[in-house]
């Protein structure tokens, strides 16, 4: 039957006309879409009743696309033409993707400038059209079921995504024609969907491991608001790990002879569906028949499944456990845990996760849809389906943002974690007398050293009023804001003199070099400040010298003896010579013993610009 909306009085709109909007969980392996109806998210299956879209596109000669799982069986068979895991490549260029994924790419990569180019049959594609082949299959499925247009939709993305990542991820809705009403990460997303907004304040994980990538997120409720605490996992381990891991037990156990790409296709594939039966059963028949008409025929039990997935297993405890620290959280904060993604269904992993927390962790949703239906649930509310209730979001900074101090140096302005938006600022001033500009350069990373961290940008400020060193002072201010936009702004106080600039903090740096540089800054630590001790003792020697010498260029005729001179200079040369050692204490002692034996002399000169000052000026007018 159907409902015959009434439209009351004086109102513009039908009072209960429900707006449309989805939640999309655009997957590296699956996408999905979800709604809001009857006040309860479900997921939206196509015309077959299937949930779940392979994120696979396959595209063929004369303009034939295939997308899906239409597209999925074709993979072992044409894989230059068939596009999987592009979520990797979005916002990134070809380098990027070549180092952290050399080698295992069936693709044949264009070498164009910006983000990466595919060569198919049918032309160059980037990520973001074969991401939008997704989203426009997900779209006509969503109005097909929902009977016409929609209002908007909510798109997830990984946490650790960077602006140019989030960025494509729109640039493809666009291009697909949906209205993007907001980039959810997933984490909150899946906490959505299970509630946890009304729930009880406390801090809750949320362990996701898909298909190619493995996230850890440290969430904090506080009156209805998520703010993601800390970020952590590792881009390249997933269930497909699993599965090579068991193809490469079938060719063991089968005694295989070398095999073609196509051979060691079918068997990874055929290792997935031996896997996830596994979920479910104690054993399952692997059986695939080989190119040359040969036969793998074994049988794979959970016992030999745990022990060839047991060190993956153990493999994503390491970043949980870095980011409870990160997170500044004890393991018996964590008020809940929740799974989400396909593999969490192996028990092996769910049993690993409740030892780690301690706990329980909550399953009773569909570890593959959680994230869609947060994101219909946001997309509900966001829609104006319900009154001003909206969640506030807030975002973590993936790594430490600071400038270039003397001595190559890297001072910390905003420190990794810090929760966006956030302004931070710092007064710094001149090194040399009469300097009248200064070169600011913005970082990002964790190590103490310039030569270890990122480089973002560098701009100057000019026009600082000529001072003597130490005298000016220069706020310079870290900005960020809700889209990971950074602006930087350095201000001579005493003048309003200011520059500044824009930054993407994390433009073009992969989950690995994220990874790779808080690997590096912990392993190094020691040394970091080892180094950071030295080179400042070495920057008070350079100054105190650089000043010394000015003092004598310019009053020491006049106020020493040859004598006096003598001293200093003898001082001077001690100084330099332990300053080019790396002594951290002969250092320190030779400034000390340069600056005492000019102690006096910086009296005479005081005294004596004091009486300058005041020549030919009255007592009263000072
Ligand atoms: P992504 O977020 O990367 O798109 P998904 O959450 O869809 O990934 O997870 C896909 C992974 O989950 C695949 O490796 C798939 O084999 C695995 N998976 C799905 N169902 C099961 C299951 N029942 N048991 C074990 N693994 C499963
Ligand atoms: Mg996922």
């Amino acid at each position: 039957m159907a409902l015959l909306q009434i439209s009351e009085p004086g109102q513009s709109t039908a009072p209960h006309q429900h707006r449309r909007a989805i939640g999309i969980d655009l997957g590296t392996t699956h996408s999905l879409v979800a709604t809001v109806r009857n006040s309860i998210a479900t997921v939206l299956p196509d015309e077959h009743g299937r949930v779940l879209l392979p994120s696979v596109v396959r595209y063929g000669a004369d303009g034939v696309k295939a997308v899906g799982a239409e597209a999925a069986v074709r993979q072992a068979e044409d894989p230059r033409n068939t596009l999987a895991s592009f979520k990797r490549f979005m916002g990134r260029g070809l380098a990027d993707v070549q180092r952290t994924h050399q080698g295992e790419l069936p693709y044949d990569f264009a070498d164009a400038p910006g983000m990466v180019q595919i060569r198919t049959v049918a032309g160059v594609k980037s990520p973001v059209e074969v991401s939008a082949e997704i989203l426009r299959v997900l779209r006509s499925r969503a109005e097909a079921s929902l009977g016409g247009d929609l209002t908007g939709a909510v798109i997830t993305v990984p946490a650790y995504f960077d602006d140019a990542q989030r960025q494509a991820t729109k640039d493809a809705a666009q291009l697909a024609g949906l209205e993007v009403l907001r980039l959810l990460n997933e984490p909150t997303a899946a906490a959505i969907a299970y509630g946890l907004d009304n729930a009880s304040e406390g801090v809750y994980a949320v362990y996701d491991l898909g298909g190619g990538t493995f996230d850890i997120s440290i969430l904090r409720l506080t009156k209805g608001v998520f703010e993601v605490l800390a970020t952590g996992g590792d881009s390249a381990l997933g269930g497909d790990d699993f599965d090579r891991r068991i193809a490469c037990w079938a060719i063991e156990a089968g005694q295989l002879p070398p095999l073609g790409a196509r051979d060691l296709r079918a068997l990874q594939m055929e290792a997935r569906e031996v896997k996830e039966a596994l979920s479910s059963r104690e054993a399952a028949r692997f059986h695939v028949r080989l190119l040359g008409g040969d036969a793998v025929d074994l049988t794979l039990d959970t016992a030999t499944l745990e022990s060839l997935g047991a060190t993956l297993v153990a493999k994503t405890l390491k970043p949980c456990r870095q980011a409870l620290r990160d997170a500044g959280v004890d393991l018996v904060d964590i008020q809940g845990v929740v799974l989400v993604g396909g593999s969490t269904r192996m028990p092996m992993v769910r049993k690993a996760v409740a030892e780690f927390f301690g706990q329980t962790p909550l399953t009773n949703l569909d570890p593959d849809q959680v994230v869609a239906l947060g994101a219909a649930r946001q997309a509900h509310l966001l829609a104006g389906n319900r009154s001003s209730d909206d969640w506030l979001l807030l975002d973590v900074i993936p790594l430490s943002l600071g400038i270039e101090t003397m001595g190559g140096l890297v001072e910390k302005i905003v420190p990794r974690n810090a929760t966006l938006p956030i302004a931070r600022a710092q007064e710094f001033t001149t090194f040399k007398d009469g300097q009248t500009a200064m070169r600011i350069h913005v970082l990002q990373g964790e190590r103490e050293r310039v030569d270890d961290c990122r480089s973002l940008a560098h701009f100057e400020l000019r026009g600082i009023p000529p001072m003597t060193a130490g005298a000016a002072r220069i706020k310079v201010t870290f900005e960020v804001d809700a889209d990971g936009l950074l602006a930087v702004t350095a201000r001579e106080q005493s003048s309003g003199t200011s520059a500044q600039v824009a930054v993407k903090p994390s433009y073009g740096l992969s989950d690995d070099d994220i990874a790779r540089m808080l690997r590096d800054a912990f392993d190094h630590a020691r040394d970091d400040l080892d180094a950071r001790a030295l080179a400042e003792v070495q920057v008070d020697a350079d100054r105190l010298v650089d000043a010394v010498r000015a003092a004598l260029a310019a009053d020491g005729e006049a106020l020493l003896s040859d004598a006096e001179r003598e001293a200093i200079e003898a001082c001077i040369v001690a100084l330099v010579a332990a300053r080019a050692g790396s002594d951290r204490s002969a250092i320190r002692q030779a400034t000390d013993a340069l600056s005492t034996a000019t102690d006096d002399f910086a009296a005479r000169r005081m005294d004596a610009s004091i009486r300058s000052a005041l020549a030919g000026r009255s007592i009263e007018s000072i």
